[in-house]
């Protein structure tokens, strides 16, 4: 069987060519990741060129997920190399510095406001936490630091606000630019950097519409703000498609011990709203030189995907690690091991709801039945935008669900979620009983389904017609 929980693997110079990509998705790569915070617009096209070339040659879905840079906040550059700060050590960040000009005592940073959205008194973390600088004093544009945690800097290192508050808008004008590119290459995906609230997701989709860009949108929840409280964080939910863990500069900013709740409380808000969720960063970090993952990578994964995350995303690992392949085939394998526990399986299938849809009761009916008769071995879901699969991946269950489509935006969008695999239907078939037997004889010349399993099918009544119709439940016994 195949696995249900799905790996994202971001595109870089490890990764940058067409074999290379066909033996990321046989190791079990659904998402190709292209970071807007490396690379040319036309790195990317190309990228997504082989993506789709890679796609076509081993004859599977896979998808493609745009990551926009957003406001990250670094410090500029040292004219002399790092430097190294002992604790105690001061150090100026000047808004006003020349870009270039970093010294021992001093060095500009890429966010002109940063000196008027601190305070003396709060702690700015630098290269992901590594340095600690507490803010003494504040004077123009320059606010004067002392490292609680010391350690080397180098050139253009991150700076996070510990707790949030920096007043940066989520999209940049390289953003907006951005987003053209993401609209031309038709990403199915884009992830926006930074939101820290609905409206912040709102704009982003008004704007990326306004570029020709349609993808579904991937909010990064990385600053305090966005987790500051559960109705903050539902809205954020609720006003994307999926949303992210991401860990990195999530971590942080609120500090590794509250990430733990946090990681787990967004993985359940983000399936009970009927939206997906991504579990992101330093997944398989020491794999980037290593050959295997250590116990405690096999772990992180496992426990995300009994969290119930729809997938896992790699960044560094296959876009810059020594080990591309080997990192997928590692991961598919600890994702399959977790797939066994019953935990992974087993729903409590939303017996206080009141659906507001004809076709979510039809996608929970089906999922009650299907996790509750024996010989039913999979459900196969006629769907035009690939929303009922969404819906009924968002209950437990073992059995693989079959979003059979002929729109390939909604194939594509599938890739993302648990359990679901995508198929094409042949756009020539518009008659109902002719797709679902053309769908099931596929999955049994491939092993897939045998005679005598039950399946459960869901449609609409027209076929080749959006819009949440689908209204009715068959049950098929596959016939020899
Ligand atoms: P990044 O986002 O890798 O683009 O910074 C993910 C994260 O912060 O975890
Ligand atoms: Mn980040």
């Amino acid at each position: 069987m195949q696995k249900r929980t799905k790996i994202i693997a971001t595109l870089g110079p490890s990764s940058n060519d067409q074999r290379t990509i066909e033996k990321l998705i046989e190791a079990g790569a659904n998402v190709f990741r292209l970071n807007f915070s490396h690379g040319s617009h036309d790195d990317h096209r190309q990228r997504a060129e082989m993506v789709r070339a890679a796609a076509a040659a081993v004859g599977k879905q896979v998808a493609l997920l745009g990551d926009l840079q957003g406001p990250k906040i670094r410090i500029a550059k040292f004219a002399a190399g790092p430097i190294t700060l002992e604790v105690g050590d001061s150090l100026i960040l000047d808004c006003d510095m020349d870009q270039s000009a970093g010294t021992r005592e001093a060095v500009g940073v890429t966010y002109p406001q940063l000196a008027s959205d601190c305070k003396p008194g709060q702690v700015l973390l630098l290269d992901d936490g590594r340095l600690e600088l507490g803010i003494e004093a504040i004077e123009g544009s320059k606010l004067y630091t002392k490292a609680i945690i010391g350690g080397v800097l180098s050139s253009n290192k991150g700076i996070n606000l510990r707790d949030g508050g920096l007043s940066a808008p989520a999209l940049t004008d390289k953003d907006y630019r951005d987003m053209k590119c993401a609209a031309q290459i038709d990403l199915d995906y884009l992830a926006i950097s930074f939101p820290r609230s609905a409206d912040d997701m709102d704009t982003a989709r008004a704007a990326a519409e306004a570029e020709g860009c349609f993808a579904k949108l991937v909010a990064k929840v990385e600053r305090a703000e966005a987790v500051a409280n559960d109705e903050t964080l539902d809205k954020i939910i609720l006003h994307s498609d999926a949303v992210m863990v991401a860990r990195g500069d999530l971590g942080v900013e609120i500090g590794d011990a509250e990430l733990i709740g946090v990681q787990k409380k967004m993985i359940r808000r983000a399936r009970q709203l009927n939206r997906i969720v991504i579990t992101a960063t330093q997944m398989m970090e020491t794999m980037i030189d290593a050959s295997l993952p250590t116990r405690a990578e096999v772990f992180d994964v496992a426990n995300a995907v009994l969290d119930g995350t729809d997938a896992v995303m790699l960044s560094a690992e296959t876009a810059a690690g020594k080990h591309p392949i080997k990192v997928v085939e590692a991961m598919t394998r600890i994702i399959r091991g977790a797939e066994k526990e019953r935990a992974s399986q087993q729903s409590g299938h939303r017996m206080d709801r009141v659906f507001d849809q004809i076709g979510e009761t039809i996608a929970m009916a089906t999922m009650y039945a299907a996790n509750h008769l024996s010989p039913v071995k999979a459900i196969l879901s006629l769907t035009e935008s690939g929303t009922t699969p969404l819906l009924m991946s968002r209950i437990r269950s073992g059995l693989p669900i079959y979003g059979i489509s002929p729109n390939q935006k909604a194939l594509n969008a599938m890739c993302l979620y648990r359990g679901v695999s995508p198929m094409p239907l042949a756009t020539n078939i518009t008659n109902l009983d002719d797709a679902l037997a053309s769908s099931i004889a596929t999955l049994k010349a491939n092993g897939s389904l045998k005679t005598g399993d039950v399946v459960l099918c869901t449609h609409g009544t027209v076929m080749g017609k959006t819009g949440g119709a689908t209204n009715s439940l068959k049950v098929i016994t596959v016939k020899a």
